[in-house]
């Protein structure tokens, strides 16, 4: 075989497609988000980021930054080891201990992503659960579909948060299997929220385990940050709640919570737990702090959906045509493939805006669409800037506003 032939032409199909991904090269400069400088053909130019999920600018919080710098200064550049091999710090048993007291659980666990996350749990529970079913909402993430595919459980997929679905999949099935129903809270391309309290009332009527991803969530909901699960008051329901320290919280690493003894059966038989290098003492520093100043920062959560409504409002005063959204996520639909990537391609070249175009197969055909990400750093005076831009756009592209 002539491997090298084979790549490249797997590239230009999904060239032709419309699919190969280019990435923007980005400077991010503390203190300064959204503003960030961005490598193009001219040198750097200054652009506004539209899409970052660094959704409360923790990324730049000055005392993350100094726990992160202190603690290397501290205790060096990395762990040293994979966690029962002379990985494990002090402070990644804090940072555990400060998740598990975030999702009111009795112990967490962290993991090197919230992928890695996702992989290690589903997979472990659907291969060491004896003949167990796992339930997966269709439109789950990538993580979660790869985690249940590796566990080689038998999977089945219910409608999307649907629970009366969900509930006649389960009568299906022996009413003695071990079962796992994955789900997320937030799903972050439509900003749909998923009826949890009846999907956990499906669960219990046939003890089923419950795992949900509340990546999208952590940090922006519930009185104290700990997602969905903590605002609608189900948290005590849910056997397994997965998160990220990636994304409000602004670091990088993943988690699971729940019962002592769950977590420590996916510490003692997680592959992708075990076999992997703890996080650097710095990350897992940097990320309790965050989650420490997060927890007690309602008014970041209030201004945080503030600009989520402003930017959601103001778009439909204009008529460019926002999603239904009921969180943080403001999707713009496009509904066209190569126009979709005109708009992001525009707002970069002409106006200096960052937004990643979201295409198939991320979304539907005929639903390609922008995502915005409003931060409380994106004050009224970037959202009047974006939506002039757009209208713009909107013109140029002789794309359809609503009346
Ligand atoms: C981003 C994401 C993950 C993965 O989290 P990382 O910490 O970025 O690896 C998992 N689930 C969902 C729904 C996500 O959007």
């Amino acid at each position: 075989m002539n491997y090298e032939q084979h790549f490249r032409d797997a590239l230009s199909q999904l060239r032709g497609e419309g699919n190969y991904r280019i990435f923007a090269e980005l400077e991010r400069r503390a203190g300064q988000f959204p503003a960030a400088g961005r490598h193009g053909p001219d040198g750097v130019e200054d652009i506004t980021v539209w899409c970052s999920n660094d959704y409360l600018g923790m990324g730049q919080n000055p005392d993350v930054i100094a726990e992160m710098q202190s603690a290397a200064a501290t205790h060096g550049a990395g762990a040293g080891g994979t966690r029962n091999i002379s990985g494990t710090n002090k402070l990644h048993v804090e940072l555990e201990r400060e998740l598990a007291a975030l999702h009111d659980k009795e112990a967490a666990l962290i993991f090197t992503s919230g992928y890695v996350a996702n992989l290690a749990t589903l997979s472990t529970l659907g291969a060491r659960l004896p003949g167990c079913l796992i339930y997966s909402d269709a439109l789950n993430h990538n993580s979660m579909i790869e985690g249940i595919k590796q566990s080689r459980a038998l999977k089945r997929i219910w409608k999307h948060n649907d629970p009366e679905d969900l509930d006649r999949l389960l009568s299906q099935d022996d009413p003695a299997a071990p079962k796992v129903v994955a789900m997320e809270s937030v799903y972050s391309m439509d900003g749909d929220i998923a009826p949890l309290d009846e999907i956990l009332a499906v669960c219990e009527k046939h003890n089923a385990l419950s795992f949900l991803d509340e990546v999208h969530a952590v940090g922006m909901y519930g009185d104290t940050g700990g997602g969905i699960s903590e605002r609608d008051g189900v948290s005590d329901r849910i056997d397994i709640i997965q998160g990220t320290m990636a994304k409000a919280f602004g670091v990088i690493g993943g988690y699971i919570a729940g019962s002592a003894a769950m977590v420590d059966f996916v510490r003692s038989f997680g592959n992708a737990f075990i076999f992997t290098t703890a996080l650097p003492p710095g990350v897992a520093a940097a990320a309790r702090k965050s989650i420490e100043i997060v927890r007690r920062s309602p008014e970041m959560r209030d201004q945080h959906q503030d600009r989520a409504n402003r930017l959601k409002t103001r778009l439909a005063e204009v008529g460019l045509p926002v999603m239904p959204s009921e969180c943080h996520i403001v999707p713009v639909l496009v509904g066209d493939p190569v126009k979709c990537r005109a708009v992001t391609d525009m707002l970069m070249a002409d106006y200096g805006i960052y937004v990643q175009p979201i295409n198939y197969p991320t979304v539907p055909k005929g639903t390609e669409r922008l995502r915005l990400t409003p931060s409380p750093f994106h004050d009224d005076a970037a959202i009047e800037r974006l939506i002039d831009c757009l209208l713009q756009i909107w013109d140029r592209l002789e794309l359809r506003l609503a009346a």
